[in-house]
């Protein structure tokens, strides 16, 4: 279907299967034609690659991922969108659709019986209301994935591509720059989707590390101290760290000390490898 990228063309389908649009599910279509055409480009749609799909809405993405990649697995929740996509996508044989919750998925079983021996990229327009849960999924499950390009919120964009030791960082920019390296690609406005949303968006893409920092002892505990410095992100860290973890305050200033930081230092003013070393200092002292 050639022209699924015109709003008359999408109205018209939408109105013929009675579709109406799901808040709670962040459906907000794309229907800027030269939007998916990019993110496929820079999101690694092309011959002799995978594409994992998250969220297809009518596949106005889908299929300019189908016209470049060798295949397109895209898990979409919404089963109102079944008979949607069996017509839109009607002419895209590569493609195979999973009507799914993402979140409930088993990606590394997904990917080895439909991926097992080609190079796969994710890529979509994300649901906002989960999209930090979606990127730690895809991220934590350790799939053999070599990217993620993703349209997301403007303000989540900016705080997962932060670098460590700037005013934006958080939690989850530390998190997302220890299995990957985050690149902010593009702007999108409002105006590009149906219906508008309140806010803008950003195309961002996540190169995955072949090797997360081999230094860190124990990850679990790096993710938990990571999140609990950021916990009051204004506040000196080792105030945080010592409630949420239940570690004496002593014990927390010492290690501070002890890796070279000063005492009133916050959670924002960090590089990776303090977060490592403080991880690794702390760790072995909760554990006894
Ligand atoms: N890709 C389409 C586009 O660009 O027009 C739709 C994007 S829309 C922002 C997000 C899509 O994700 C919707 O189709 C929604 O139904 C779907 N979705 C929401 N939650 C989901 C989940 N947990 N698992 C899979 N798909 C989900």
């Amino acid at each position: 279907m050639d022209k699924l990228s015109n709003i008359g063309t999408i109205k018209e389908i939408l109105t013929r299967h009675g579709f109406s649009f799901s808040k709670t599910l962040g459906q907000n279509f794309l229907i800027n034609p030269s939007v998916c055409p990019r993110i496929a480009e820079l999101g690694n749609a092309a011959p002799g690659w995978g594409i994992l799909e998250i969220g297809t809405g009518i596949g106005v993405l889908t299929v300019e991922l189908s016209k470049r990649a060798d295949k397109v697995v895209a898990v979409e929740i919404d089963t109102r969108l079944m008979p949607v996509l069996a017509e839109t996508l009607q002419e895209c044989n590569n493609v195979k659709i999973i009507n799914q919750d993402i979140l409930q998925v088993d990606l590394q079983q997904l990917l080895r019986e439909e991926f097992p021996d080609q190079p796969v990229a994710v890529c979509a327009n994300l649901p906002y209301y989960i999209t930090s849960p979606i990127l730690m999924h895809l991220l934590e499950s350790r799939l053999p994935i070599r990217s993620i390009t993703v349209m997301v919120q403007k303000e989540a964009a900016e705080r997962i591509c932060a670098l460590p030791g700037t005013r934006s960082v958080g939690a989850i920019s530390i998190a997302v720059r220890y299995f990957s390296e985050p690149k902010l690609l593009f702007h999108v406005s409002r105006g590009s989707f149906m219906p508008s949303p309140n806010v803008d968006s950003c195309v961002i893409r996540l190169d995955i590390r072949e090797q997360t920092p081999a230094d860190v002892q124990d990850e679990t505990f790096f993710f938990q101290l990571v999140r609990a410095a950021f916990s009051q992100r204004r506040k000196t860290l080792i105030n945080p760290v010592s409630a949420v973890l239940q570690l004496p305050k002593q014990q927390v200033a010492d290690a501070v000390a002890a890796a070279g930081l000063k005492p009133t230092v916050r959670a924002e003013e960090l590089q990776m490898e303090q977060f490592i070393a403080l991880s690794n200092l702390l760790g072995p002292q909760r554990a006894t």
